[in-house]
């Protein structure tokens, strides 16, 4: 969770006359294809790339500042973009500071890569491969054939909203904003082999290994399981990864790989893998102190000297909107923050609660508590079998938090109590405490001769999934045989 307030949504609506004055079908000199842009002119995706940027910015952990890395990969796009059929457009190159695997790409340009995409990667082919298929959705305008249809379709989707403004938990209102929603969207299969196909075209002109995009493929997959896990679904993943917003399968990339390659492009196979491993050591892995860490059931934001914990079973995801916990039955818990204006618009923590929450149900038996020192106010409902109860709390007079939690009616007796353990958790830390929080590196070291694939598991500093971190870092299995003197990577 950031700290960053959000701005509303802007006005979409606005532009929607405008846009329908714009029909346009042409041929796309990256695809050679007529294809159908519908609303969209080239002017119109510069505009509408720089409108979604900066709330992109904001709905995923800002910019990723440490280091060089926002140059070295402005640099290394630029370098492929070049080779495109559009080395003209003003290209927009941002690394995101955000622990999930992703890239995405807007219409005019604007291409995002996460530091979470960055840790899989083992060489700068590999990345080079991710930011080459970002700029295959650009010069095929499929990110503009996207946007034309969300446009029409779908317009004031609200992606989340339950929690309010402060401390980057986007207004009551609109959170993910247009941008961001169509940023998650996924291409069709037919988009996706064209820009796995355009994106060994760049590749191999910029002299780049177009295996790159297997192996790195490889690691994607790895990843998605450990996010199956975690849901305790092996076959689920997080809507907001890679292979969600970009459905691919390795036998449409190895076929990407044939077609561009019939064409007569050749590579010379460079993968620059030292150099990449010498600037991935260091990359903070996980989440971002400055955005929370998650500790096991506990939530602990060191910036902002507070915690709490969730009951076991629970799994805690940290969100640029709001902190989640989900079970495996589908209860929940969310926390996220609210500004002193709006619940001093609403008249008070007690009517905010009671009418200015989103969704605001009517709530019963409402009561005021006193959570480790600081005032809060709480009140139940009951709707289409779920149990809700809702509390605001004020840490001090310029700052209020909010907590709700949901179980299904059978559930309800069983979490009552966790759900009230969970409440008075919530706790301000010491300096001391914040403090002895570091965030986690991604660490490059040698294998020793006789060292096992147990052997460097163990020295993995993550919670759980040891061994397919592991993998999904290195594409190395606990059947692959382990070369002594070979550079992989852990998490410390
Ligand atoms: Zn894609």
């Amino acid at each position: 969770m950031m700290m960053h307030a959000y701005s509303p949504i802007a006005r979409l609506g606005a532009l929607i006359p405008a846009l329908l004055l714009i029909a346009a079908c042409s041929t796309n000199p990256a695809t050679g294809k007529q294809s159908f842009t519908g609303l969209m002119t080239p002017q119109k995706e510069l505009q509408v790339g720089a409108e979604e940027h900066p709330k992109i910015l904001k709905g995923f952990g800002g910019v990723y500042e440490t280091g060089d890395w926002g140059p070295y990969i402005r640099e290394l796009g630029l370098k492929l973009a070049k080779h495109s059929e559009m080395p003209d457009l003003p290209w927009t190159f941002t690394v995101l500071n955000d622990a999930k695997v992703n890239a995405f790409a807007l219409p005019g340009g604007y291409v995002y890569i996460t530091r979470g995409l960055l840790a899989l990667a083992s060489d700068e082919a590999e990345v080079a491969g991710v930011l080459g298929h970002e700029i295959g959705h650009v010069t095929a305008r499929h990110s503009a054939q996207r946007y034309s249809s969300t446009m029409a379709a779908n317009l004031g989707v609200q992606v989340l909203g339950v929690l309010s403004k402060a401390y980057g938990v986007g207004g009551a209102e609109n959170i993910v904003a247009a941008g961001a929603n169509l940023a998650l969207k996924s291409y069709s299969r037919e988009q996706e082999l064209e820009s796995d196909m355009l994106g060994v075209r760049y590749l191999v002109r910029a002299g780049y290994d177009p295996d790159a995009m297997t192996s790195f493929f490889t690691k994607l997959r790895a990843h998605q399981r450990i996010e199956g896990l975690m849901q305790g679904d092996a076959n689920a993943a997080e809507k907001n990864n890679m292979l969600a917003t970009h459905p691919r399968t390795v036998d449409r990339i190895a076929q990407a790989i044939q077609l561009a390659e019939k064409n007569g492009n050749g590579g010379d196979g460079k993968r620059n893998a030292s150099a990449y491993l010498r600037r991935v050591n260091g990359l903070v892995f996980g989440d971002d102190i400055d955005q929370g860490v998650i500790k096991g059931q506990t939530f602990i934001h060191p910036v902002m000297r507070f915690e709490f914990s969730v009951p076991d079973g629970f799994t805690i995801t940290n969100r640029p909107d709001m902190v989640l916990a989900k079970d495996k039955d589908g209860n929940s818990i969310k926390f996220g923050g609210t500004t002193p204006e709006a619940i001093r618009k609403a008249g008070g923590m007690e009517k905010y609660l009671r009418y200015a929450w989103k969704g605001a149900p009517s709530l019963r038996d409402i009561e005021w508590l006193d959570i480790n020192g600081m005032k809060a106010v709480t009140g139940s409902t009951h709707q289409n079998g779920l149990d809700a109860r809702r509390i605001v709390i004020e840490r001090d007079t310029e700052e209020y938090w909010l907590l709700q939690f949901v179980s299904k009616s059978k559930d309800t007796g069983r979490l009552n109590e966790p759900y009230r353990r969970t409440t008075y958790s919530f706790r301000n830390i010491s300096a001391r405490e914040a403090n002895a929080i570091k965030p986690k590196q991604v660490r490059v070291i040698t294998v020793g001769r006789g060292v096992s694939f147990d052997n460097l598991i163990q020295t993995m500093s993550v919670d759980e999934y040891k061994a397919e971190w592991f993998e999904a870092l290195n594409a190395i299995g606990p059947e692959d045989p382990l070369i002594a003197g070979a550079r992989v990577k852990v998490v410390k």
